[in-house]
């Protein structure tokens, strides 16, 4: 079977291969040398002033971001399952939150971020997705991000990029805290979380100093140092490890354009069979597409042709459908994915399959992928 579903992504056989040493010792020389090579890499990755792993899913350092970076109220962005639980995270710490609720096609509008600020000048955090995977949508989180430091530097910018970390080359200028998760694009299984981290933001963890599983003061100092509070999830950091020494030898550039490649044609490939993407600005992440017959879709994909992509949740359950780009995701696999759904539909008697998904995909990603 070939998992597609935007996370959890497959894992990869050198990173399989990794993971399958003898547990170690958490508190040796041995896993700090680790420990210390993957923070190095993933900080040269993030581009951001500290980084920070966790374990725990990526809802785990959602948590952390909002306890540790609010004091006073939260604005956040809600067009979506993910975008919603920051509301939640906030709703259930008792941290008064704003919402701006949107159609989960719709991103977040900087006019609406900036009415809500002017109401609500006891706002100190804002948190947005920069992928909301509810219905694959880019929100246009730099933009808004710049506009909050111009308005006022002191407001903690949270950038939820689990779906995006690892997809495309992140602007961090104005984040003070981004966010990613161990099994979206760094095809690793779920378990660990990311928080890359700003000066401020540093600044702000420290003066505050909440929570205890969660507290990222007592994780900081650890971390600088090469260890954990905690017990490390360590194999999943080996594996991490792996991963960002094969992805820094390929290069990361490299990897975002192959995964813009592969994502703009699936897009453009399946929009040539009539089919419709559901976002109004879709994310590289996933291609999203909106169908009534999702769900028939997806079954004959399972069954027939050996291909998990993911459906939509709540009010969108049957009405939209996944596809995966995130990862190194071999072009044979998303080529024959993309092929199995034109013959899905021809199954449906919607179409006659002649090839035409696979030719145009195959057309859009290698002019793509030589645009450099
Ligand atoms: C997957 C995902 C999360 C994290 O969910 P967990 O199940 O806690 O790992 C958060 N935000 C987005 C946008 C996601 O896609």
């Amino acid at each position: 079977m070939l998992l597609f579903t935007p996370g959890p992504t497959p894992t990869p056989e050198f990173v399989r291969l990794a993971m399958s040493a003898p547990t170690i010792h958490h508190r040796t020389q041995e896993f700090e040398e680790i420990f210390a090579t993957t923070r190095n890499l993933l900080k040269e990755m993030l581009k951001t002033q500290e980084v920070l792993m966790l374990a725990s899913s990526g809802s785990g350092a959602m948590e952390a971001c909002v306890t540790s970076l609010c004091e006073n109220k939260l604005l956040s962005i809600n067009s979506g399952k993910f975008g919603e639980r920051f509301g939640k995270i906030a709703n259930s710490f008792g941290i008064p939150c704003v919402e701006i609720k949107n159609p989960w096609d719709i991103p977040a509008s900087l006019d609406s971020v900036m009415e809500a600020l002017n109401n609500n000048p006891e706002i100190d955090a804002f948190c947005i997705q920069a992928c909301e995977s509810a219905g694959g949508l880019r929100h246009p989180y730099e933009i808004i991000a710049k506009a909050i430091k111009d308005f006022n530097p002191e407001i903690m910018v949270i950038v939820d990029g689990i779906t995006a970390m690892g997809v495309e080359p992140l602007d961090v200028s104005c984040v003070d805290a981004l966010i990613g998760g161990s099994q979206k694009a760094f095809m690793l299984p779920p378990g660990m979380s990311i928080i890359g981290l700003s000066q401020k933001a540093i600044e702000k963890i420290e003066r505050r100093n909440v929570g205890f599983y969660f507290n990222l003061k007592t994780e900081l100092k650890n971390q600088i140092k090469n260890t954990t509070a905690w017990t490390a999830p360590t194999t999943i950091i080996i594996g991490l490890c792996a991963f960002l020494q094969e992805a820094k030898k390929i290069g990361f550039e490299n990897i975002y354009q192959d995964t813009k490649a592969r994502s703009l044609a699936c897009d453009m490939a399946l929009e040539g069979i009539n089919l419709k993407i559901y976002p109004t600005i879709p994310a590289l992440a996933m291609t999203t597409i909106a169908d009534e017959q999702s769900d028939e879709i997806r079954k004959i994909l399972k069954n027939e042709f050996s291909v998990n992509v993911a459906g939509g949740q709540d009010h969108l359950k049957g009405k939209i459908f996944r596809i995966n780009h995130m990862g190194m995701v071999p072009l044979s696999e998303i080529s024959w994915v993309i092929n199995a759904i034109e013959l899905s539909l021809e199954k449906l008697g919607r179409r006659k399959f002649n090839g035409f998904a696979n030719q145009i995909f195959l057309e859009q990603y290698y002019k793509i992928k030589n645009q450099g």
